[in-house]
C-alpha cells in the first residue's frame, strides 16, 4: 500500500485538477490521477477542455476570424492588406503550442500546490481506495479519506456515421484537419457543432449542418436564437434544421450522407464530417464491480446538489455529472467539493451557471429565456437593445446583434440575461453578477457603465425593462 491521501481525485480536466488545487490550498493531503498521455507518451493534464475542448477550439476560432476581418473588413478600414492567405499548419502550430503551454501549467501548478501528481489510471475499488494502473501496465493501490471521480466525458458516436480516419471524425478530429475542406458536413447544430462549422467556414469550406431538431438553439431565448441563425446563415454557414441523419456511405475520399427531412430522404456528399452530436460520460471502468457508486440509465454518476454519490466520502463531479456540460460548471463543482471535504460549508448556484457560443458575434445566455419564465408561470418583464445603436459597436464595426434582460414582473429581479453580439462570453459577467447578488433590473439600470463601451447596451437593456431606454425609441410607456 502506497500512501495515505485525505484526498484522492480521478481526473484532471477542469473539475478534478481545480478541486486537487483547492483542496491541498486547504491543507488537505491530496493526490490525482490522471491518464491522458501526450504525443511523447508523458503526461497531459488539463481533460478535455485544455487537450482537445475549450482551449484549442477558441484558438482556432480567433485565427479563422482574424483572418475574416483582415480579408473582408480592414479594407473598409483604411488598411490595405492586398491579398491574404491563410496558412492552416502555422495555425495548427500556434494552436498545439498553447496547449502544451497550459497543460504543462497545471502539472507546474500541482507542484507549486503540492498536489501529488500520479500518472496513469485510476479506479475506485473501495470506498477509501482507488486502485491507478501507469503508464507501463503496473498497479498500485492508494488510500483516501475521500474520493473525487472527475473523469469526463467523450464524444458521442451514432450508428449511422461511423468514424473513419481523416473522412468521418468527431470534435477532436475537426480541430486537426491539415487543410482546408472542400465540402464539410456537420451534424448537430449545438456550440461545438456551431463553433467547429465556423471555423473551417471562415477558412473557405462550404460548411451544411444537419440537425435533427425543427427549433434552432432551443436553450437561448427565442429572439436571440433568431437573430444568430440569421446572421450565421449570412456568413454562409447551410442550417439545415429537422435533418435527421440517418446513413453515410464511405465512397473514395468522398461521404455521402442521407438525411430525412419533411420533405423525405435526401443526399447529400461531403469532402468530410464532423460528427458533433453531444456527449456522454465516460465512467466506464472507473468504478469497480461491487463499489456500490450508482450511476443513472446514461452512465452518468448519480449526485446530490453537494456531488455527493451513494457511497459516503465518494463525489462525483463535472461532465460525468448531471448539469451543462461545462467547464466553469465543472470547476465550481469542485471548489464546492474540496470546501466540504475541508470541513466548510458551500455551494453551486446552478441558476446562474453562464454558457456562450464563441462564434462571431458570440452568443452568451445565463438564466431564464423568456419562454421558460412562461413555462413556469412566471409573469415577466423585458428589455432589449440593438447593437446597432451602440457607439462602441460602431466604431468596433460589431453592430449585429442584441441584449436581452429577464426581469420578474412583480419583484423587477433579474431571471435572466441573453445576447448576442461581440464580447458577449465577456458581457455575461454582468448578468452572472446581478444574478449572485439578487440584483433587479433597476439596479442595473441605475449602474454606471463606462462610455463607450458594447456593454452600455446592457445598461440599455436593463432601462428598457420599464421603458427608460435612452438611445432607443422605447416600445413600452415610461411609467
Ligand atoms: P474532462 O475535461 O473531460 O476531464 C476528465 C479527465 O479525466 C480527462 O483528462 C481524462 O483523461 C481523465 N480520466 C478519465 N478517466 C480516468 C481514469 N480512470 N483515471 C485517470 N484519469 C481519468 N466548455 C466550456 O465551458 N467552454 C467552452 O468553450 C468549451 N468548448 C468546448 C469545445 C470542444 C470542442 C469540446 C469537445 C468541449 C468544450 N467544452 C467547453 C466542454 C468542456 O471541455 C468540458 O465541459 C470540460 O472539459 C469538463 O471538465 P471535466 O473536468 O468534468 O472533464
Ligand atoms: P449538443 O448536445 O449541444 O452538442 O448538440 C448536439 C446536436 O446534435 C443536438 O442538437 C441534436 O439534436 C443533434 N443530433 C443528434 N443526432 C442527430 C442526427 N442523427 N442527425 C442530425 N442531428 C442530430
Amino acid at each position: 500500500m502506497a500512501d495515505k491521501f485525505d484526498l484522492i481525485v480521478i481526473g484532471a480536466g477542469p473539475g478534478g485538477y481545480v478541486t486537487a488545487i483547492r483542496a491541498a490550498q486547504l491543507g488537505l493531503k491530496t493526490a490525482c490521477v490522471e491518464k491522458w498521455q501526450d504525443s511523447k507518451g508523458g503526461v497531459a493534464h488539463g481533460g478535455t477542455c485544455l487537450n482537445v475542448g475549450c482551449i484549442p477550439s477558441k484558438a482556432l476560432l480567433e485565427a479563422s476570424h482574424k483572418f475574416v476581418e483582415a480579408r473582408d473588413d480592414f479594407d473598409d478600414l483604411g488598411i490595405a492588406t492586398g491579398d491574404v492567405k491563410m496558412d492552416v499548419g502555422k495555425m495548427m502550430a500556434r494552436k498545439d503550442k498553447i496547449v502544451k503551454n497550459l497543460t504543462g501549467g497545471i502539472s507546474g501548478l500541482f507542484k507549486a500546490n503540492g498536489v501529488t501528481a500520479i500518472n496513469g489510471t485510476g479506479k475506485v475499488i473501495g470506498e477509501k481506495q482507488v486502485e491507478v494502473t501507469d503508464f507501463d501496465g503496473k498497479t498500485s493501490t492508494h488510500e483516501a479519506d475521500n474520493i473525487v471521480v472527475a473523469a469526463g466525458s467523450v464524444p458521442v458516436e451514432i450508428p449511422p456515421t461511423p468514424l473513419t480516419e481523416g473522412l468521418i471524425v468527431d470534435s477532436t478530429g475537426a480541430l486537426e484537419f491539415d487543410e482546408t475542406p472542400g465540402r464539410l458536413g456537420v451534424i448537430g447544430a449545438g456550440v461545438i457543432g456551431l463553433e467547429l462549422g465556423s471555423v473551417w467556414n471562415r477558412l473557405g469550406s462550404e460548411v451544411t449542418v444537419l440537425e435533427a431538431m425543427d427549433d434552432f438553439l432551443p436553450m437561448v431565448d427565442g429572439a436571440i436564437a433568431k437573430d444568430t441563425q440569421k446572421l450565421l446563415k449570412k456568413q454562409g454557414l447551410d442550417i439545415r434544421l429537422g435533418a435527421k441523419v440517418t446513413g453515410s456511405e464511405v465512397k473514395g475520399q468522398e461521404v455521402v450522407v442521407k438525411y430525412a427531412d419533411a420533405d423525405g430522404e435526401k443526399e447529400i456528399t461531403f469532402d468530410k464530417l464532423i460528427v458533433c452530436v453531444g456527449r456522454k460520460p465516460y465512467t466506464q471502468g472507473v468504478i469497480a464491480d461491487g463499489v456500490n457508486v450508482d450511476l443513472d440509465e446514461r452512465g452518468f454518476v448519480t449526485v446530490d446538489d453537494q456531488c455527493r454519490t451513494s457511497v459516503p466520502g465518494v463525489y462525483a463531479i463535472g461532465d460525468c455529472v448531471r448539469g451543462p456540460m461545462l467547464a466553469h460548471k465543472a470547476s465550481e463543482e469542485g471548489m464546492m467539493v474540496a470546501d466540504i471535504i475541508a470541513g466548510q460549508k458551500a455551494e453551486v448556484n446552478y441558476d446562474a451557471i453562464p454558457s456562450v457560443i464563441y462564434t462571431f458575434p458570440e452568443v452568451a445566455w445565463v438564466g431564464m429565456t423568456e419562454q421558460d419564465a412562461k413555462e413556469q408561470g412566471i409573469e415577466v418583464s423585458t428589455g432589449a437593445f440593438p447593437f446597432a445603436a451602440n457607439g462602441r459597436a460602431m466604431a468596433n464595426n460589431a453592430t449585429e446583434g442584441s441584449a436581452k434582460v429577464i426581469a420578474d414582473a412583480e419583484t423587477d429581479r433579474i431571471l435572466g440575461l441573453h445576447i448576442v453580439g461581440q464580447h458577449a462570453g465577456e458581457m455575461i459577467a454582468q448578468g452572472v453578477i446581478a444574478m449572485e447578488f439578487g440584483s433587479s433590473a433597476e439596479d442595473l439600470a441605475l449602474t454606471c457603465y463606462a462610455h463607450p463601451t458594447m456593454s452600455e447596451s446592457i445598461h440599455e437593456a436593463a432601462l428598457a425593462v420599464d421603458g427608460h431606454a435612452i438611445h432607443m425609441a422605447n416600445r413600452k410607456k415610461r411609467k
